[in-house]
């Protein structure tokens, strides 16, 4: 059982990486060549409402809804479709729609509806996973940073919905997407894992721990000082395993394995509880869901089942769907 494989393929395995697009970014300020792409067939929008997306289920599980730019009545002038990029079929771009449009697509789509990505993209293709989160983590951008940090005028999109420019000319102040990293870390001692319950989660859901990196922080300090709030475990070996975008809302997750000097902990109030698990454990506590682990998109669970399968050989994932463990929305 052999887990040597890069970091860019461990990455590309996790849930909402697999973008494969083409992000044309040499394109985002041609306008001329932005318009014409718009009024090719191929041109598809991924419209957002309130940060839902679009989304339909059928017997294979929740599918991407697509429009056209003409299934889109009133276009809106001030925010033109941002342009995500393209694949060797489509070009995509995305759209946040008013509740007027809303309701004119979802007459159009009757059997789809505006849907909270995460929990819905548990059995979606990886691909549409992707280019949706991709928008999703867009449109939270654009939306939270409607007014200049510096002067406070409405800034305006640019390049393509890429960049926004304060209106105020004198200011022209030009602000770009953030992401604000986290780490989370697989803690283990010899052959056991550290799982943790956040106060605020609902019972019976553990997962490992993970926290936001600070200013003046690297990610292997960042690793060291949570788990060190969190649990009074000092570290030993931490090891970068790999990333994920979390558009929920703006995070980007840098996964890590390390492992604990002992097992001996204390819990802060950033835990209600925390607990070692062997595999045994975690074969019996899937059984009885006694336990509820991370969904499966999540890097928390990959962390979690790649260990297990290094540990037994076997696929936690598949152990999940067995006993019902996870159910999309
Ligand atoms: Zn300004």
């Amino acid at each position: 059982m052999t887990l040597n494989i890069d970091q860019l393929t461990r990455s590309q395995n996790n849930r909402f990486t697999s973008v494969r697009l083409d992000r044309l970014v040499e394109r985002r300020d041609d306008a001329e060549w932005v318009e014409q792409a718009l009024a090719r067939d191929d041109a598809r929008l991924v419209p957002m409402w309130r940060s839902r997306s679009l989304l339909s289920r059928n017997a294979d599980g929740t599918l991407a809804v697509y429009l056209k730019p003409s299934e889109l009545a009133e276009p809106d002038l001030i925010q033109p479709p941002t342009l995500l990029g393209s694949d060797h079929k489509r070009t995509y771009f995305t759209v946040a729609v008013t509740d007027r449009q809303k309701d004119d697509v979802l007459e159009l789509y009757p059997e789809a509806a505006f849907t909270d990505l995460r929990r819905a993209s548990i059995d979606m293709d990886a691909k549409h996973a992707g280019i949706l989160a991709y928008a999703k983590a867009l449109h939270y951008w654009q939306h939270r940073h409607r007014f200049c940090g510096v002067c406070g005028s409405p800034n305006r999109l640019n390049s393509s919905g890429h960049r926004l420019v304060c209106s105020n000319e004198e200011c022209a102040r030009q602000s770009f997407p953030r992401i604000d990293p986290a780490i989370i870390v697989l803690v283990t001692h010899q052959d056991t894992c550290l799982l943790g319950r956040n106060p605020n989660w609902p019972p019976r859901r553990y997962s490992t721990l993970a926290g936001f990196v600070e200013p003046g922080e690297s990610l292997e300090d960042a690793v060291v000082r949570e788990v060190y709030e969190e649990s009074r475990i000092r570290l030993s070996n931490i090891r970068y395993v790999s990333s994920q975008p979390w558009p929920f809302p703006a995070s980007s997750m840098c996964g890590f394995y390390a492992e604990a000097v002992s097992q001996e902990f204390e819990i802060s109030d950033e835990l209600a509880e925390a607990r070692w698990f062997t595999v045994d454990d975690l074969v019996q506590v899937v059984k009885d869901r006694s336990v509820l682990l991370s969904p499966p998109v999540s890097i928390a669970f990959r962390l979690l089942a790649d260990w297990f399968r290094q540990r037994c050989g076997e696929d936690l994932e598949a152990l999940c769907r067995e006993h019902r463990h996870h159910r999309p929305a």
